[in-house]
């Protein structure tokens, strides 16, 4: 099937609600032309390189998400046009979000990323961090940052039961925080291999690659 039908069919699984961010690292600009055409606008990458490359090239009115390792010092970079960065999986990181949003004279969106996988590979913040952050008096003052969700991502394995519990554990995070604080309103879970079953949890936020350009090759 060509990118295009692997779109629209996925779409078509997707109930209005939830945004899908069709996932564009290591596929070229031309690809991302092609679901762009189709009316497409929110894409997401997880190098700053890769996306400041590609935005210079693709039309201005893409919405580019950051779904990677946010490093501190790459956050400058993407600051005056990033919609919504998703990795923020250190507090200390929001200072200089701050910082870089208020130059730009922008108030920018951020996910705190959360660590629910039992992989030492992921990152992300504790249930508790995620909590600790969004009741600290220093970043409710920051004006120039809103973190309007949450994101992480599942262990990858074969065992879907274990995928749908940490989905859980968000989910349950998220409507939590969200109770209390009302720009609290994505919840950034589900890649090709789990969407299904992150949808059945309550995401409202997909990232997907694989499933739509095929896989990917990174020589
Ligand atoms: C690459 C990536 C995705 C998309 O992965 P697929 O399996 O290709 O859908 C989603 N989220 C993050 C954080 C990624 O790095």
């Amino acid at each position: 099937m060509s990118i295009e039908e692997n779109y629209l069919r996925i779409k078509k699984e997707i109930p209005e609600n939830v945004t899908l961010v069709v996932v564009s690292k290591t596929h070229p600009v031309e690809a991302i032309q092609k679901i762009y055409d189709l009316g497409h606008r929110d894409f997401g990458e997880n190098k700053v390189q890769e996306m400041l490359e590609k935005a210079e090239l693709l039309p201005k009115d893409i919405r580019w998400h950051m779904i990677g390792h946010v490093q501190t010092n790459k956050i400058r970079q993407m600051a005056d046009f990033v919609h919504l960065i998703h990795g923020i999986d250190k507090a200390k990181r929001l200072k200089e979000v701050q910082k870089r949003a208020k130059n730009a004279d922008r108030v920018q969106d951020v996910l705190l990323q959360v660590k629910i996988a039992d992989e030492d590979t992921k990152f992300g913040m504790t249930l508790q961090e995620a909590r600790e952050v969004l009741n600290t008096e220093n970043v409710a003052k920051m004006q120039n940052v809103n973190i309007v969700g949450l994101m992480g991502m599942a262990t990858f394995t074969d065992d879907m039961e274990q995928v749908r519990e940490e989905f859980q554990a968000l989910k349950n995070l998220y409507d939590e925080l969200k109770a209390e604080f009302p720009q609290i309103q994505h919840l950034s879970m589900g890649m090709t291999a789990d969407y299904q079953i992150a949808l059945e949890e309550g995401s409202n936020m997909l990232r997907i690659g694989s499933a739509i350009f095929g896989a990917r090759d990174y020589n």
